[in-house]
């Protein structure tokens, strides 16, 4: 894997170090209202419903959705947000590079 056998971290390994450290997630997060299976519920009855937290996320280009407890929901806004910053530091890191090979070139 590593070149002249020296012991090199895979990606997949360095990403798994970045993610112990920052929650990270690539999807959208929503606060969405349903009634429950309660006869006579009365939040249903006012037409409230309850709260939930919906994260979803594309999986082999396949849309997903899991519902996410309320505890969780600030958590994982936060590795969304993350998630978005990351995107933004990928697109700058290709840019980066095609500049500095230009600059290497011109020697
Ligand atoms: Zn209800």
């Amino acid at each position: 894997m590593g070149t002249k056998g020296n012991k090199r971290r895979t990606l997949a390994e360095a990403f798994a170090s970045l993610a112990a450290e920052f929650p990270l997630a690539k999807g959208s997060v929503a606060d969405t209202h349903s009634p429950c299976a309660r006869k006579g519920c009365r939040l249903c009855a006012s037409g409230k419903g309850h709260a939930k937290t919906i994260f979803t996320y594309r999986e082999g280009g396949k849309l997903r959705g899991l519902y996410v407890r309320p505890k969780h929901a600030g958590l994982l806004r936060e590795a969304v947000d993350n998630g978005r910053i990351l995107e933004r530091l990928l697109a700058k890191s290709g840019r980066d590079l095609v500049m500095s090979l230009r600059e290497a070139d011109a020697d």
